[in-house]
Order: structure tokens, then C-alpha cells, then sequence
């Protein structure tokens, strides 16, 4: 039984029924629902308020799942693990004739972002996670705090956790000066179902991750669980993530205005973008990828763009307030590392509150400089990999220090 199970138990079984305080977390993604479901598994009475109006598993892409990112599944109170991601066994360099230049036994874990969204929604309570409920602002008293929803409603608490992505409302209320800046390039990211895909590519992606070092950018491809869960070679989805350099000079407003004439400046969803430039990516991939990287960038019709962004706060802690994952640290995903740094953010208010015994104020002073320190040296990690890579295009195939890991390469 886990550390955090063993205490629920004691706590039951204490006598006292009386449900801790108040927690109350605006934003319902994986920092959120994270922080939500460890909380409520200490006895707090936690509420979820997510702006979204429909709940949010039918989109995202794939992602690199660290330990901490499925700790919860792994050790939590499920009393079994129950893991929500698949496991490749070989890291592997192509050139652009398709050779093998590099191949690293190692083990990593992929998965798609609605699959781990959805299975910590499951775990969660479904009538305490409100969609349709945006946070506008808040007040503050020294022992507690009251959010304000769009619609009007105002929700009294003891604490309110901001977990509200990298365009944080919390963030923009606490620290308006501090704002994500544009790395200089973006992510072109693609899914395809593996039966779209030829014998030869699904050979090559058994149970590898391919890897190819290009001209100041770089692409991976890995399979992840299919929609409905399979993780049998054949029946899997595969996602590819290119980096590619758009100057901030017009070029990067041009490529993130959509075929509707809207600017958008995080995400460009499947369908949106302009055919002209999907047109001259896929040229740009039929003259540089190796032939399986190839064929997966070629399958999918509809790709999306994830725009590339730092950002480092000074504090995540505001009296009752506080911020955590891409609110306050935007990482670059070159360690793969944003959600298990969210991850981190909600397992170490976790410790912190079981180091305290649950004196909200003392935790929050124990958490703060951990996860500033964290969130700090992940941000210089990740700016110096892409800088490498995009701009001194000095990335090399093979440097282990490209492994992914949230404190370390592997880790
Ligand atoms: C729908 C979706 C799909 C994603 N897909 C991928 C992916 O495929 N690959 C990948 O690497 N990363 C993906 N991400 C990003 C990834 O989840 C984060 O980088 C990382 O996990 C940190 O998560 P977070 O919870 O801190 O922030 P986010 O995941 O950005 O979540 C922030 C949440 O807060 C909500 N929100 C924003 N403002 C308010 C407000 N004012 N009031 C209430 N709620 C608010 C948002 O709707 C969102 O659900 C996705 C995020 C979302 C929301």
C-alpha cells in the first residue's frame, strides 16, 4: 500500500470523518486532475474548475510518459499498477537513406495525452469536476480564498491551486509582467493508425523510437496506445513530432494564421492550417526524411502545430494562491518533460502538505523554492537543447544527453 493510502486509512479509521479543507484547482489537464486525485486521496475536499465545455479526451497527441507522469497509476491507491502507456525498447538514430546510425538499448514509456487524461478523469469524482466553469480572478483573506467563474458563481475555499496552462488567467492576474517567450520554432505534430502504415515502417517501429538530426531541426516518430487502449504492434497510433524554424519576423504570425482568417498563438489544429504550408512541409519531408519517417509524416492528412515557448515565474506562491506545471514553467519538450514536470509540481504539494501535517501555509513555504529550483534548471535545460539543435545546429545523433528525464537524462 502506498505512503498516501496508508494515511487515508489511518486518518478513516482516526475517528474523525471531517473532510480536510477546501481545495479548490482551476484548470482540469494533467497538472490539475493530477493534483486533484493525490489531494483527494489525503481527505481534502477538492473541486475542479475547467474552462473547457465538453471534457477534453478527444484531443492531443502523443506523449513521452515519465515515471512521475504515471506515478499515480503505478503507486497511487489503486492498489495495482496500472499503467497507461506502452514501452519501447530501442532509441534509434536513422540517417536519411533510412540507415541505422545510432541504436541505444533503453527503455521509455509512450503514450497519447487523452489516454493518461482520461484515465486520472476516471479516477477522479465526476460531480466534483466542473466544466463550463472559467476562472476570472479571485480574492484572497489570509486563510482563504474565493474564486470568481465567468458565469458569476463565487466558490469559497482555503486554498485555490492554479493549474491553467502556459496562457495561466492566475498568472496574468499574480505576474503580469511575465508572459511566455517564442523559442523561434514549432512542433509539427502527426497521428496515424499503424494500419495505414507499410510492413517495412511497422518493422522499423516495433519497438523503436526513430530519431532523424536534420539541418538545424530534428524529428521523432514512436508508436502510443491506439484511441480505444491497443498496444499491439499493428494496431497502435504513431506520432511524429518535426521541429522547424519560423522566424519571428512574420513568418511565425504567417504559418499560425489559419485557414479562418484567426491568429492563433499556442496551438494550430488538425485542419487549420494554411495547405500552403502544409503543402511545403510535406515537400520539405519528402526531400529530407528517411523513408519510415517519412511514410508516418506523409500518412496524416491533418496535422497539427504545437508552437515552442519558454517561460520561468519568479514565485507559485501568492498567500492561498498558488500556481503550478505550464502556468509557471513552460518547458521546451525536448526531455519530454512538461508533464511529468506538472506531475512533479502535484506530488511534491502532496509531500508537503504529509511533511507539515497538513498545515496549508507551512506547505506551501516547503513546496515553493523545491519547485522553483526544479522548474528553473528544466527551463535552462530544455533552451540550451533547442538551442542547439535549431539554432547552432550542433545536435548530434546519439548524445545521451538528449535522453529524456525531468531531474536528469534517463530520469
Ligand atoms: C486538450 C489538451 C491537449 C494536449 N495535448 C498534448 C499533447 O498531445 N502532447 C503534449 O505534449 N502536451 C499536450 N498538452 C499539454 C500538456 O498537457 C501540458 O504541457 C502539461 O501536461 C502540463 O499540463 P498543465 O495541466 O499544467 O497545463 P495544460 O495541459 O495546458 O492544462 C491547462 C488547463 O487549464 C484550462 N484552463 C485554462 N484557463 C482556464 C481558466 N481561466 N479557468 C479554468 N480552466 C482554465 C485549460 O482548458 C486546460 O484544460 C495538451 C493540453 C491540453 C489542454
Amino acid at each position: 500500500m502506498s505512503c498516501s493510502s496508508v494515511r487515508l486509512t489511518q486518518w478513516l479509521h482516526s475517528g474523525s470523518h471531517r473532510l480536510r479543507s477546501r481545495v479548490l484547482i482551476a484548470g482540469g489537464s494533467i497538472g490539475g486532475l493530477t493534483t486533484a486525485v493525490l489531494l483527494r486521496d489525503l481527505g481534502y475536499d477538492v473541486q475542479v474548475f475547467e474552462r473547457a465545455s465538453v471534457a477534453l479526451q478527444e484531443r492531443g497527441t502523443g506523449i513521452v510518459v515519465l515515471p512521475i507522469t504515471e506515478r499515480y497509476f503505478t503507486e497511487g491507491n489503486l492498489g495495482h499498477d496500472n499503467r497507461v502507456s506502452l514501452e519501447l525498447s530501442d532509441w534509434t538514430y536513422l540517417d536519411r537513406s533510412g540507415a541505422v546510425i545510432s541504436a541505444d538499448p533503453d527503455h521509455f514509456r509512450f503514450s497519447g495525452w487523452s489516454t493518461v487524461y482520461r484515465a486520472l478523469h476516471d479516477a477522479f469524482d465526476p460531480d466534483r469536476y466542473h466544466l463550463n466553469s472559467e476562472m476570472v480572478g479571485f480574492d484572497q483573506r489570509p486563510d482563504g480564498v474565493s474564486l470568481h467563474l465567468a458565469d458569476g458563481r463565487r466558490i469559497e475555499g482555503d486554498l485555490l491551486i492554479c493549474a491553467d496552462g502556459l496562457s495561466s488567467t492566475a498568472r496574468g492576474i499574480l505576474l503580469p509582467e511575465v508572459a511566455p517567450t517564442y523559442a523561434g520554432y514549432v512542433a509539427w505534430r502527426a497521428i496515424t493508425p499503424e494500419q495505414d502504415l507499410s510492413q517495412a515502417t511497422l518493422a522499423a517501429l516495433s519497438d523503436a523510437m526513430l530519431y532523424q538530426v536534420l539541418d538545424h531541426s530534428h524529428i521523432l516518430v514512436y508508436a502510443i496506445p491506439s484511441p480505444s487502449g491497443s498496444i499491439t504492434p499493428g494496431e497502435r497510433t504513431v506520432n511524429s513530432v518535426w521541429y522547424r524554424n519560423y522566424p519571428d519576423d512574420g513568418a511565425f504570425a504567417d504559418l499560425m494564421t489559419g485557414i479562418d482568417g484567426e491568429r492563433r498563438s499556442g496551438t494550430m489544429p488538425p485542419g487549420m492550417i494554411r495547405p500552403e504550408f502544409v503543402e511545403e512541409m510535406r515537400q520539405s519531408a519528402r526531400e529530407t526524411l528517411a523513408p519510415a519517417i517519412r511514410e508516418v509524416v506523409l500518412a496524416c492528412e491533418e496535422p497539427l502545430i504545437q508552437a515552442i515557448f519558454d517561460l520561468e515565474v519568479p514565485r507559485m506562491v501568492f498567500g492561498r494562491v498558488c500556481i503550478l506545471g505550464d502556468a509557471a514553467f513552460g518547458l521546451r519538450p525536448h526531455v519530454a518533460a512538461g508533464q511529468a514536470k506538472a506531475c512533479a509540481d502535484a506530488w511534491a504539494l502532496h509531500d508537503a502538505l504529509v511533511e507539515v501535517d497538513h498545515d496549508l501555509d507551512a506547505a506551501l513555504a516547503v513546496w515553493e523554492p523545491r519547485q522553483l529550483q526544479l522548474g528553473r534548471s528544466a527551463v535552462a535545460k530544455t533552451r540550451a537543447m533547442g538551442d542547439r539543435s535549431q539554432v547552432a545546429g550542433t545536435m548530434v545523433a546519439g548524445d545521451p544527453a538528449w535522453k529524456f528525464g525531468l531531474w536528469e537524462p534517463g530520469n
